[in-house]
C-alpha cells in the first residue's frame, strides 16, 4: 500500500491539467493514473479549437482564462503547447443573429477581445467564404487552436518537475470509499491509501461511478472529424470556424488542409470497442458542410480522418464538482466534447477548490452535478436553436 495526498484518476489534458496545478499550489504528493498512455482518451483524437465563443457566460469565462494560459504556455505551465492563433469566427443564420448579439455583448463585458462583423468583414476574413445566407458572424481574432497531446504530455511534466508521480499504465479500479469519505484507490498495481480523489476518466467513467451509487445519466459517444487538402489556388488560408448553420466546425491543419467536424454522424458507442476510423458516409457530410460554407472546397482530397470517444452529459455541458455524497471525491465528468479549451482553467479551479476550499479563477456552480437531481439541467436562453453546437468542438 502506497500513500497520496491527492490521486487524479485520467491522464487526459483535465487530468494533467489537474495534477499540475495541484503541485503547482502546493500539494507535495500528487498522483496521476492512466490506463493506457497519457491523452489515449478524447484529447489525443480532439480538434482542439480554442474559441471563447458560447451561449453562456460560464463556460466563456473558462474558456477565456484558458485562452490566457494558451497564450502564456511556456511561462505559465512550460513547454510548447502548439496554440496558434488565425482567430476564430462563430456564423449563425438569420434567426439566431439577435441571440449572437447578445452572446457577443455578454463575452465582451467579460474582457474577451470580440466583435460583431459584416457580411463584408467576413469576406475579407475568410477568403471565398459564402455569406449568402449568413445572418451573423462574430470575430475573435486572438482564439485558434492548439496540439491536445502536446498540451497534454507539458501538463504531466510540468507536474512531475513539481514532485507529481504520473503513472501511465495503471488503472484505476475501485475507489474506496470508507467511513463515508474516500479513503483510497485500488489499481492495476499496488492500492493507493488517500483522502482526495479527482476523477477524471472521459467515456470511462461508468465503471467508477458506479458502485458509488453515481448515475449522472452519461453516455459514451462516438465523434469524427475528417480532413481535406486545400484546392488549388485555396492558399490564403483560413481562420478557425463554427458555422452552426451546418453545426459544422472548422480549422486549418496544417500548412494546407482544413479539418472539419459535422455534429451528424455522432452515436452513443462502446468506447471499449468503437471504431477509430472515420465512415465514408461522414467524409460525405463533411465534404457537403464544408463546400457549403467554402465553394472551393467541392472537389477537394481527402486526406483521413478519425474517431474519438467523448462523454456527454444529459444537458451537453460538463460536472466539475465536488460530490455530495462522497467527501473527498472531486470530478470533471461528461466533457460533452467541448473541454478541450477549457482544460487549463477547469484543473486551476478543481485544484483550488481541494488547496483553498473553493474555486477562485471561476465560478463552478452553473456545473454542480446535482443540477439533475435538481430538475434543472443546463439550457441557454441564447443558443442557435436546433442547429445547437452541443458537441465536439
Ligand atoms: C474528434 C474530437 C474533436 C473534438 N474537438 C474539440 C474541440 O475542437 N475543442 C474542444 O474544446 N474540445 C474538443 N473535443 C473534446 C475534448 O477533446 C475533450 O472534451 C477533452 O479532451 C476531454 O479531456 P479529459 O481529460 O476530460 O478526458 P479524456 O481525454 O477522455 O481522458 C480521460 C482519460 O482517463 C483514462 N481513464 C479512464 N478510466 C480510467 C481508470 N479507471 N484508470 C485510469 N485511467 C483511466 C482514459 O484512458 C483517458 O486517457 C473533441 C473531442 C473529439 C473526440
Amino acid at each position: 500500500m502506497t500513500s497520496a495526498d491527492v490521486v487524479v484518476i485520467g491522464g487526459g489534458v483535465n487530468g494533467t491539467s489537474t495534477a499540475f496545478n495541484l503541485a503547482r499550489l502546493g500539494v507535495k504528493r500528487v498522483t496521476l493514473l492512466e490506463r493506457r498512455a497519457l491523452a489515449a482518451g478524447a484529447t489525443g483524437k480532439s480538434g482542439s479549437l480554442v474559441r471563447m465563443h458560447y451561449a453562456n457566460e460560464a463556460e466563456s469565462r473558462l474558456a477565456w482564462e484558458s485562452l490566457k494560459i494558451f497564450r502564456d504556455f511556456d511561462a505559465a505551465v512550460g513547454g510548447d503547447c502548439g496554440f496558434e492563433a488565425p482567430g476564430f469566427v462563430q456564423i449563425v443564420g438569420p434567426a439566431h443573429a439577435e441571440a449572437l448579439a447578445v452572446n457577443v455583448a455578454m463575452q465582451q463585458r467579460l474582457g474577451i477581445d470580440t466583435r460583431l462583423v459584416s457580411r463584408e468583414e467576413l469576406r475579407d476574413i475568410v477568403p471565398g467564404v459564402r455569406v449568402d445566407d449568413v445572418g451573423g458572424a462574430a470575430w475573435e481574432p486572438r482564439s485558434g487552436f492548439a496540439d491536445p497531446s502536446a498540451t497534454t504530455f507539458a501538463f504531466a511534466e510540468a507536474a512531475r518537475r513539481l514532485g507529481a508521480t504520473v503513472e501511465p499504465d495503471c488503472e484505476a479500479l475501485r475507489i474506496v470509499v470508507e467511513g463515508g469519505r474516500v479513503a483510497g484507490v485500488e489499481t492495476s498495481r499496488s492500492p493507493i491509501a488517500t483522502p482526495v480523489v479527482v476523477a477524471v476518466p472521459g467515456a470511462w467513467a461508468a465503471r467508477l461511478l458506479a458502485p458509488l451509487g453515481l448515475d449522472f445519466g452519461l453516455s459514451p459517444y462516438r465523434i469524427q472529424v475528417s480532413i481535406f487538402r486545400w484546392p488549388e489556388g485555396f492558399t490564403r488560408g483560413h481562420p478557425a470556424l463554427i458555422d452552426a448553420t451546418r453545426a459544422a466546425w472548422i480549422r486549418p491543419e496544417g500548412r494546407a488542409s482544413t479539418l472539419i467536424g459535422v455534429e451528424l454522424g455522432a452515436g452513443h458507442a462502446d468506447p471499449d470497442k468503437y471504431d477509430e476510423g472515420v465512415d465514408e458516409a461522414y467524409v460525405a457530410l463533411c465534404r457537403e458542410a464544408l463546400a457549403a460554407r467554402l465553394p472551393a472546397f467541392e472537389r477537394a482530397t481527402m486526406r483521413g480522418g478519425w474517431a474519438g470517444m467523448i462523454m456527454m452529459s444529459p444537458d451537453g455541458r460538463p460536472i466539475i464538482d465536488q460530490i455530495p455524497s462522497v467527501p473527498g471525491l472531486f470530478v470533471m465528468l461528461g466533457d460533452s466534447g467541448t473541454s478541450f479549451k477549457t482544460s487549463p482553467a477547469i484543473g486551476r479551479c478543481l485544484a483550488e477548490w481541494i488547496v483553498k476550499g473553493k474555486p477562485e479563477t471561476a465560478d463552478l456552480t452553473p456545473f454542480r452535478s446535482t443540477r439533475f437531481a435538481e430538475g434543472q439541467p443546463w439550457i441557454d436562453a441564447t443558443d442557435y436553436g436546433i442547429e445547437r453546437p452541443t458537441i465536439s468542438r
